[in-house]
């Protein structure tokens, strides 16, 4: 099955919230992910991130808190380890925000800013949504 060329909303990666990288990387590995070797600290958001490819898009992003200032840590305290958000791939995530904010939809950000990857990126608020966080991001090409 391929896409229509016009979709412009591509599954990029599954975020799911973890106490430790390390502990959890086994369960994907044993079934049958591979995570890149080195992990990705985002200062911003105080997290380690590891990935793991699904397909030519798709991988799974570990996240771990590096601090209980960490959104993450806050995540796990109320919540449990688990799914966090779902992140969608776009051409241009300025122009989606401000469409996706004319048809009434609430960001996290007023404006994007740059996450894990150096790729342009917005979250809408889960109380737009049904209660999934979803990130919207760009690959910067010139970051
Ligand atoms: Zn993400």
């Amino acid at each position: 099955m391929s896409l229509p060329d016009s979709q412009d909303f591509i599954l990029d990666h599954v975020a799911i919230a973890v106490k430790s990288i390390a502990a959890t990387k086994k369960i994907y590995e044993d079934l049958g992910l591979v995570f890149s070797p080195k992990l990705e600290e985002v200062k911003e958001q105080k997290v380690l991130t590891a990935f793991a490819q699904i397909d030519e898009n798709a991988h799974i992003e570990l996240l771990e808190p590096t601090s209980i200032e960490s959104t993450i840590h806050k995540f796990i305290e109320s919540k449990g380890e688990g799914i966090h958000h779902l992140c969608f791939k776009v051409t241009d995530v300025k122009t989606k925000t401000l469409d996706l904010m004319q048809k009434g939809y609430k960001f996290i950000y007023p404006e994007p800013r740059i996450g894990a990857g150096g790729c342009l990126v917005n979250f809408i608020h889960p109380k737009s949504t049904g209660g999934v966080l979803i990130e919207i991001s760009q690959r910067l090409e010139h970051v």
